[in-house]
């Protein structure tokens, strides 16, 4: 009988020596700095070429030709970079790809949002992506992004995140007075059009009720900007708050965005810390995946496959599309993105024994969808073989689950995109509590097996 007959699931942390323990916390803790740092798909991209850069990446466009163990990454319009570090093998044999998405849920500005009623000044938002619209009522939140002036210059906004700054907030409604609002469905309760953030109180000087004009005034002092600049604005409203340890253990993070920056963040490491592998490693960070990967910094872009046609013409002067159709039929690719951990208090949404776990190690998710695998990325057996292997071999702990229950819901990645362009692709990610929630909640032990895992599929 073979020793391992039965398939057991533990907690990572388990009989754990203390040196990796070691090893985990402080990886995390550099981590936390991250997520409490990057809240937005331009910032977390800015942080990317910053750690990039110091690791010894350059830009594409900076190389004439490319050979084994050169570095170099390209920058999607500030909202996303792909990284490659060069292989031994020849490009035509294809690329190891860990895939993961920088942009969050969260509530964006709408182009016309500043609006004055029952003597208050507002912001107008619009949420991007799948939000539990009651979650963000009553929370602190900051505002990040940019705003391009007429002459063309870029202001760079990030309010809420310093000791002494403003927060922003959408006040909730008083029990005492919710007795019609309790009695109602939870998704009619709360309305996207009731999402107004506090803007301003005090009145302007040259009328007294024109509170919305001294909200102008301050920001045309501050920034110098007038009302018609929002509409050349991306403006993002986030939890104000960072990302801290939870559980008396310290074993996990609570924090904003893990979906996907903690997959994000792995797979950067994981690239920065790979030398001249044998297949060329790539590590991609795309924005949009939150409302369907659409949109030219998205995964449905074709900015992927125009970079690789750059980088395989600096790598081969017999350049040709056969080349980079060839690259990408025997590429291999990790969709790096989360999942959602057992919870007990919400327990008949999950399927026990197919069900991933906090801090049971990096989550294997065959296949994704709704339903009867409706919208399904469902990755070949041979692959997940062939993953399975390579974490074995590695030591990196691994658990393979579905999201939930087959008929209350379902989700989807990148990796259908991915599967799209004839690339091998499974989902491989951390496991999350509360996902897509402000306070999101992963285990310390599987962030620091994304990193493993990551880093060993790169290098295989
Ligand atoms: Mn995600
Ligand atoms: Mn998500």
């Amino acid at each position: 009988m073979e020793n391992n007959l039965m398939y057991e699931r533990q907690n990572g942390f388990a009989g754990l020596d203390n040196q990796t323990k070691g090893e985990i916390y402080s990886f995390c803790e550099e981590y936390k700095q991250a997520l409490t740092k990057a809240k937005t798909e331009r910032e977390f991209c800015d942080l990317s070429v910053e750690l990039l850069d110091k690791a010894g990446f350059v830009s594409l466009d900076s190389k004439d030709s490319l050979k084994p163990g050169d570095r170099v990454y390209a920058v999607n319009r500030g909202k996303g970079v792909t990284a490659f570090v060069i292989g031994k093998e020849p490009i035509e044999n294809g690329l190891n790809i860990v895939g993961a998405h920088i942009d969050s849920p969260r509530l964006d500005l709408k182009p016309n949002p500043l609006y004055e009623e029952g003597k208050m000044a507002y912001l107008k938002t619009h949420y991007y992506g799948g939000i539990r619209k009651y979650q963000w009522l009553s929370i602190p939140l900051s505002l990040h992004g940019v705003i391009i002036k007429k002459d063309g210059t870029k202001v760079q906004v990030n309010i809420g995140e310093g000791e002494d700054d403003i927060v922003f907030c959408i006040a909730d409604l008083l029990p005492h007075l919710a007795q019609n609002q309790a009695g109602k469905k939870l998704s009619e309760a709360f309305e996207g059009e009731k999402l107004n953030v506090i803007a301003g109180n005090v009145p302007a000087d040259v009328d007294k009720d024109k509170k919305k004009y001294a909200v102008m005034e301050i920001l045309n002092q501050k920034y110098g900007i007038v009302e018609a600049d929002f509409v050349c604005a991306e403006l993002e409203l986030v939890p104000a708050f960072g990302a801290k340890d939870t559980g008396f253990d310290r074993s996990m993070i609570a924090g904003y965005g893990h979906d996907d920056r903690v997959c994000a963040y792995t797979a950067l490491k994981a690239i920065i810390d790979t030398k001249t592998p044998e297949k060329t490693a790539v590590c991609m960070l795309v924005d949009k995946e939150e409302i369907g990967s659409l949109g030219n910094t998205g995964m449905q872009s074709r900015f992927f496959e125009n970079i690789l046609a750059k980088l395989c013409d600096k790598l081969n002067n017999n350049y040709n599309e056969l080349l980079v159709r060839g690259c990408l039929s025997n590429s291999s690719c990790l969709s790096a993105d989360v999942g959602a951990a057992f919870d007990s208090n919400f327990a008949d949404v999950y399927e026990r024994g197919n069900a991933s776990y906090i801090n049971e190690g990096l989550l294997i998710t065959k296949y994704t969808g709704a339903r009867g695998k409706s919208s399904a990325s469902d990755a070949n057996a041979e692959f997940v073989a062939k993953i399975c292997r390579i974490f074995d071999e590695s030591d990196v702990k691994w658990q393979c689950a579905e999201l939930g229950r087959i008929d209350v819901g379902g989700g989807g990645t990148i990796a259908c995109y991915l599967a799209n362009l004839d690339i091998e692709v499974i989902d491989v990610g951390v496991t999350l509590l509360g996902m897509h929630s402000p306070y999101e909640i992963a285990g310390k032990f599987d962030i620091y097996m994304a990193y493993k895992g990551y880093k060993a599929f790169m290098n295989s």
